[in-house]
Formats: C-alpha cells, structure tokens, sequence
C-alpha cells in the first residue's frame, strides 16, 4: 500500500516513520499515513512565515479567487472524497458527500468574504486629527482538527484564515488524514503559492507544543475536546498566544407540549443520529415536557425502527461504526449506567456482534438526570430522554451543564420560543430546526464549548487584527 505523503512547502513528502488508517466498519487497514517530528513543524512554520508577505499582500479578491479554484476541485472530486471520508470514518456515504457540499459552500464563503474585511474610517473628536481602523492578517495560523467530520472542520479554519492572508500549517486527526491529503491535493491543483497551505500529521502533543511555543505561529485553531482545549489554554498562558477553540458539546433538547409531532421527531433524528451521533452539536440530553411525552417517545422509537446501521459505503445506511473500540464501550458504558439507574431501553443498546465499532440506535427513556449519558458527552447513537414539567424547569435542565454549543427547541408558540432561546445558555440554537450550521452564520460555544466563532463574518474575523491609526495633519484643520 502506497504511503500517503505531507504536503510540506509545495512539496509532497513521505517519511520512515508512517501509521495505519484503519476502516472502523471492518477494522481493515486502508490506507499508511506519513508521520513527522516537531522539528519539521517547526520547518512548516519557518516556510508559512516565508510565504506570508506575498499571500497577504494579494488583493482579497485574488485570494479568494485561489478558495474558488480550490472549491471547484473538490466539487469535481466529491465522488471519490466522500469514499475515503466514509473509509477512514465510517459514516455513510450520502453524508460524507454532504459533509463536501458543506466544505465547498464554506470555501465560496470566504472567497466572497473576503472581499469585505472592512475597517472603517472613525469621525474625528478634535481638529487636526482622523482615525483610520484597519483590519491585518493575524499571520501564520496552526490549525488542528478532529476526526469526526475530518474535511469540513478542517476546512471551517484554513478557508476563513486563507481569505484573511494567513498561511496555514493544518495538523489533521490522526484517525481521518487520508481525506487532508486529498484537500491538500486540491490546494495543489489550485495553484497556491508554496507555504501557504501545508499538512503535517506529527505527534499531537508535539504539534501542539511547537505551535504554542514558535513565535512564528501567531494563532492557534483548535477543534476537539474540551479536555485538550484546557491543555492549549495552559500552554497559551507562556506566550499569549491567541486561541480559537471549538471544543466539546451535550446539547440539550427542549419539546414543548406545544410542539408538532411529527416535524419534531424528524428534527430530532437528525440531531441525534447524523454522523451516527459523533457531532459536537449531536442532542445528548433530550427533555420532553409531559403533556406530548408519552406520544413522542412512542413516534421516536418507532421512527428509530426505520434506520439502517451498516457499512457506510452500502447505499441506504443512516448509521455507520463509531470510530473505535472506545468510542463504542463508552457508548454501551452509558447505555449499561443508565439502565442500571431505572431508564427503560426502547431500542438498540448493545453493540453489534462482529468486525466494526456498530451500536445501532439507541433510545433510553425516563433516564435520570445523575446518569452519565446525561452529564457527559456520550458521541454516539444513543438518545438520552427524560420528562420535564414547567417552562422554567426545562430552561434550567437544558443550562444545567458546564458545556453551550447548541440547543434545540421544539415549539409552534412563538412567545415560548422567543422567551425560550434568549434564556438558553448556548452558541448555536436549532428552533424546530436539527441542522442548524450554515457557511453564513457565526458558530462555536458558550461556557466550557469553547472561545470565538468559525463561520460568518465572525468566522474571518477571527484571523484579523484591529489596528487603529491615528493620523496628525499639519493643515491642523
Ligand atoms: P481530541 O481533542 O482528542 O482531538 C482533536 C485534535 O486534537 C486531533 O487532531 C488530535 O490529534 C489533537 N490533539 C490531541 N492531543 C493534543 C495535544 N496535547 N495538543 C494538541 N493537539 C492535540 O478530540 P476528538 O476525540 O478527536 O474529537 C472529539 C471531540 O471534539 C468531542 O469532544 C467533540 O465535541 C469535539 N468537537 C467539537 C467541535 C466544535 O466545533 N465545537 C466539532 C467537532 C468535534
């Protein structure tokens, strides 16, 4: 099997030290992934500062131009690319091609976006001076992402700090970095200066250390768990080095009584089930209030009943493998606490016999609030509910975590949801909504989900500096 290579200053490089990729619905191996060391992180980071005074210097519309092209080639791809996201992650094919429709439309906006990192010219308070505010690349950006979706979180940062005229140095999870390679291919044909887009899969904790340390890396973007975000913070604290992190979620669900039925349980299978229940937004904690209760569990279960859990790449599948043996005894581990705790199992529960991490989807109702399903982050097929009463009960249950990403709500009355969503401790709310992120609206958490926001103007923003210039004219006027 032919190693796959980093894509280090325009140059691709394979090294001695490799690692599998493996298939998580088969345990196959599909793929032997190039390895670096941190000194070659460091290299990238000398090579991305090299690069820098060109990139930024090329008129944003230029650049976004470059994120055009790079859009174009993974549309041409999509085919292909969504295979090797559902071989290195499993999840069915129909969403690893939603998941390079979603890469694209991010791609196209930044490209435009670009085009408008306004500063703005301040009205002046005394004679003889103007002010001027600017907006300036950060510079070279250290990105990091996860496996669970391995193309569009990866994308969500290097498109966004590409428009803003950083280079970056992407460090993709080790799990998924086949579908990185084929991102980088693309950034290739695209025709991008060397050193402005590099991939490097090194040892994580030498990455982390080399971005957090090297004065030429100016930023660090980080999506994953909360627990590694804590680690950067610690280590950003040497050096002040800006962080953006995205980082674990537990979202809760709210279904009001006041709800409609069958729009609610669609959305919740979504926000549940998508991507096999790996989503940072995934509805871990789903709270019903008990005038529809008994209804909507008895149409989720049912609903449930209708999915197909299966190798990805076998069309029909809305459910794949969980992306290990631990994310899976993790899974059943909740599951096993849960039941032990008094919630009833409705459906699925335990782990499919043979090759692969499977569970099929879950459902636990009358869960406790103390079990771990509904005080961790479970990242998996599992549906977690419990009852709630008042209004102001379900509020302060859907706030009772250390975690905001996202929340759901679920209501036809207006007032409710009004009132609802502006007391929800949360980054993203889906209303009546299960797929609630999109290129052109901010997203990222409150609490211990994160600092800042990817996507939206706020998503460019967040590779800009502010700079004001205070102009003294001789005129005095
Ligand atoms: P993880 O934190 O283990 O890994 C994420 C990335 O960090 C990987 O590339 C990994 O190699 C790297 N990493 C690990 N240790 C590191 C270190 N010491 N220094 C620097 N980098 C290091 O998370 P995971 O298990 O891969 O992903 C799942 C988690 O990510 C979940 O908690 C999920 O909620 C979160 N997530 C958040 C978002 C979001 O947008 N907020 C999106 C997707 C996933």
């Amino acid at each position: 099997m032919q190693t796959s290579a980093l894509y280090l200053n325009g140059e691709w490089v394979t090294t001695s030290t490799t690692r599998p990729v493996l298939n998580p619905a088969t345990g196959e191996v599909v793929g032997t992934m190039s390895v670096a060391d941190r000194a070659r992180v460091a290299q990238a980071l000398d090579d991305a500062h090299a690069a820098y005074p060109a990139w930024r210097a090329l008129p944003a519309k230029s650049r976004g131009q470059y994120l055009h092209r790079i859009a174009d080639q993974l549309e041409q791809r999509t085919d292909e690319i969504a295979r090797l996201i559902t071989l290195e992650n499993g999840k069915p094919m129909g969403q690893a091609k939603g998941e390079i429709a979603m890469s694209v439309d991010h791609l196209r906006w930044f490209a435009e976006e670009a085009r408008r990192s306004y500063g703005r010219v301040v009205p002046h308070q005394v004679d003889g001076k103007r002010h001027l505010v600017l907006k300036s690349p950060i510079g070279v950006v250290g990105a990091i992402s996860p496996w669970n979706f391995p193309l569009v979180l990866a994308v969500r940062k290097v498109a966004p700090a590409l428009a803003a005229g950083c280079p970056v140095v992407l460090k993709p999870a080790a799990q998924t970095p086949l579908c990185a390679v084929a991102f980088a291919e693309c950034v290739h044909a695209a025709g991008l200066p060397k050193g402005v887009f590099q991939l490097i899969l090194a040892p994580a904790a030498d990455v982390g250390a080399e971005f957090l340390a090297n004065p030429k890396c100016r930023k660090i973007t980080f999506t994953g768990s909360t627990e590694v975000g804590r680690l950067l913070i610690a280590g950003a604290a040497e050096t002040v080095k800006p962080l953006s992190l995205e980082l674990g979620g537990q979202a809760p669900v709210l279904v009001f009584d006041d709800a409609d039925l069958a729009r609610t349980v669609e959305g919740v299978i979504i926000a549940k089930f998508r991507n096999t229940g790996q989503s940072c937004i995934a509805a871990n904690r789903i709270y019903v209030q008990a005038g529809i209760y008994d209804r909507f569990v008895a149409a989720l279960v049912e609903r449930v009943g209708q999915l197909k859990t299966g190798n990805g790449l076998e069309p029909g599948m809305d459910v794949g493998p969980l992306i290990d043996q631990a994310g899976l005894d993790k899974a059943v581990a909740h599951v096993r606490d849960a039941v032990a705790q008094g919630a009833r199992l409705l459906a699925g529960g335990e782990a499919l016999p043979g090759s692969g991490y499977f569970l099929p989807p879950t459902v636990l109702a009358e869960v406790p609030a103390h079990a771990l399903c509904m005080q961790e982050e479970t990242f998996a097929p599992v549906a977690a509910i419990a009852k709630f009463s008042t209004e102001a009960e379900g509020i302060a249950l859907a706030n009772g975590s250390i975690f905001g990403l996202s929340a759901y709500v679920f209501t036809e009355n207006l007032d409710r949801a009004l009132r609802v969503v502006e007391q929800l401790e949360a980054g993203t709310i889906g209303l009546n909504d299960g797929v609630p992120t999109t290129s052109n609206c901010p997203f990222g958490g409150v609490k211990q989900s994160g600092w800042g926001r990817e996507l939206g103007s706020e998503g460019l923003d967040a590779f800009l500096e502010t700079k004001h210039v205070s102009i003294s004219l001789s005129s005095g006027l």
